[in-house]
């Protein structure tokens, strides 16, 4: 049967945005009593005595702010087959496995069809804006996109990553197909079970259809560098496959291969062209557009954590326009991205106000002590300042409430009375000791410092994570770093010096001349370690399209700790500080 494609009015899309976004604050009046309307019965919100109230006001004097810790028992009882009405008004029966990169395991959070349509109203904003930029055709798209392990909870329900959720869903399937074409890659591919396997043949796919390829997505940038890392190491298998119309061998799974041979037919002309193409490469500079002369853009989120494979995406995209997709996350969405030819760096994401209800608590800077600290003290939607960092809180139509997302955003400026918000880190992602605090962004400003005395050997950080090593005393600081080829121990011993350097937060410098801090450990692991640290998210449940590198490694994460402890090829200690 043929999947339906939707038809989108971009023209009524934004008609409908600007509408949305111009009274902001009463669209969140009405988002919010809506929410609490259709989840009124839900035992959670009865305990708090709302009492059927549905005005800001009363809801922010009783229900208090939570995190996914404190909501754990009720997510828990419903994954145990409670169906009674705990967190929404009608029973979740669906579960999506948020990746919980940070805290070493994936997290259960409830997902429903409201939900859905709020990841369908994003897509469809950000679209419209898009399109009118960056028209495209009626082609295909090359889409690395995969499904995630299943799990079923003890109580029956189904629990997989929310991007494999919303892939699996057939409205959802005819929206993609309108606002990313068609993926050139069937459904036996997506839905693989061996990632690997499923990579091999998006390349593949896309590799047969590499005339109509209009634009190469993923859900993050990390996926789409890791395609065509890959990409490097198999091109000439692929090609061979072209030549003969026989798949790899490396491509074991009976569906996948039914699928694949219904595509691959022996084309030795498109081989040879593509093989002649690859080889005219410098080092693989602007692979995309050599491979796919019609792509208009790469498109994936690329802002917060992926801003490392940025370089390597670029150095892949050539003078590609690269643009970054939406800003949400397994509990719901927040912004479209509506400036979509802004760079990454700049790029913002402006909420959508009847969405969800959007709390901002105010992240201030103590210049005195350098200590960040929390204004416990939300503000609504439209009461934030531009040029302020604020820790954001959501509402959903999911059952939570004034729940701490974990990320730290930026407002930039407003459209219309929305805010738009630069993504800037996970607020728990912190490299601290004593007085000392680094974040995610301070981490990879000093990893980008270190590596530009690599790049003079034209090697690069191919991934990195951190560690707060307190088994020693004093305390120090662990950076792990694969690299892509052999650096010399003396640029090495540079770069760890230079990292050490580039921490300029104050608690740290100070801490570090009075060695309250002591000397920075770079720890250089083999080629590969980062994958085998995929590998493990993947067996777990998380989706390679969804996976983030951890970029602070805790104790309590001892899994991972020990794939890096077994890895570690070399080790250098920062000398002479200050
Ligand atoms: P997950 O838990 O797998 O659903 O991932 C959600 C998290 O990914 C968010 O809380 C953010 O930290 C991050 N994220 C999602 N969208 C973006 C974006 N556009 N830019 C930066 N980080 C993002």
């Amino acid at each position: 049967m043929l999947e339906k494609t939707e038809t989108i009015d971009v023209d009524q899309v934004i008609a409908e945005f600007e509408t949305v976004t111009k009274d902001a604050e009463k669209i969140q009046r009405e988002t919010l009593k809506k929410i609490l309307e259709e989840n009124g019965s839900a035992e959670y919100l009865q305990n708090l005595g709302l009492n059927g109230r549905t005005d800001p006001e009363s809801f922010k004097a009783c229900v208090p702010l939570v995190s996914h810790s404190d909501l754990e028992p009720y997510i828990r009882r419903i994954a145990d087959g409670d169906t009674s009405h705990i967190l929404t008004g009608k029973a979740i029966t669906t579960m999506s496995l948020s990746s919980g990169t940070s805290q070493g395991k994936p997290k259960f959070v409830p997902f429903n069809d409201e939900l859905m349509q709020t990841s369908m109203q994003i897509y469809r904003t950000s679209f419209a804006f898009r399109n009118k930029e960056f028209p495209i055709g009626n082609g295909k798209a090359l889409q690395f996109i995969y499904s995630s392990r299943q799990f079923i909870t003890k109580g029956g329900l189904n629990a997989v990553t929310a991007t494999t959720n919303i892939y699996r869903n057939l409205q959802f399937k005819s929206l993609m197909k309108a606002i990313l074409s068609r993926c050139c890659s069937p459904d036996e591919v997506i839905f693989g079970p061996d990632y690997q396997q499923s990579l091999y043949c998006h390349l593949l796919c896309g590799l047969i259809s590499c005339e109509e390829i209009q634009l190469v997505f993923s859900t993050f940038a990390h996926s789409i560098v890791h395609a065509f890392r890959t990409f490097e190491l198999v091109w000439e298998e692929l090609c061979a496959d072209i030549q003969e119309g026989v798949l790899s061998s490396r491509v074991t799974v009976p569906s996948i291969r039914a699928a694949m041979s219904e595509i691959l037919k022996p084309n030795p002309e498109l081989a040879d062209s593509i093989h002649k193409r690859c080889s005219g490469l410098s080092n693989w500079y602007g692979l995309i557009p050599t491979l796919f002369p019609n792509a208009k853009y790469v498109y994936g989120i690329l802002t917060g954590s992926m801003e490392p494979y940025l370089k390597k995406l670029r150095h892949y995209a050539g003078e590609l326009h690269l643009i970054s997709a939406d800003y949400g996350s397994s509990e719901g969405w927040i912004g479209a991205n509506v400036n979509p030819s802004l760079p990454p760096e700049l790029a913002t994401y402006a909420v959508l106000p009847n969405i969800g209800y959007f709390e901002f608590l105010p992240l201030k800077q103590n210049v005195e002590d350098q200590v960040l600290y929390l204004e416990r003290k939300p503000l609504g939607l439209t009461e934030v300042k531009v040029g302020e960092e604020y820790e954001i809180i959501v509402t959903t139509f999911a059952g939570l409430y004034r729940y701490q997302l974990g990320d730290v955003v930026k407002v930039m400026g407003f459209h219309n009375s929305t805010p738009e918000l630069k993504f800037i880190c996970r607020s728990n992602l912190l490299l601290t000791i004593n007085i000392d605090k680094n974040t995610e962004t301070d981490l990879q400003l000093s990893v980008e410092t270190a590596a530009k005395l690599l790049a003079e050997e034209k090697l690069e950080v191919v991934d990195f994570t951190s560690h707060v090593d307190v088994s020693t005393d004093p305390g120090h600081y662990v950076i792990f770093w694969e690299i892509s080829g052999d650096a010399s121990a003396e640029i090495l011993q540079e770069c760890c010096n230079c990292l050490d350097r580039s921490f300029i937060d104050a608690g740290y410098v100070s801490s570090r001349k009075v060695n309250a801090i002591g000397p920075l450990e770079l720890r250089i692991v083999q080629r590969g370690t980062f994958h085998k640290i995929l590998d493990h998210y993947v067996t777990l449940g998380s989706a390679l399209n969804q996976f983030k590198t951890p970029r602070c490694v805790g104790t309590a994460n001892n899994v991972v700790l020990q794939i890096l402890a077994n890895n570690v090829a070399k080790n250098f200690f920062s000398t002479a500080f200050g």
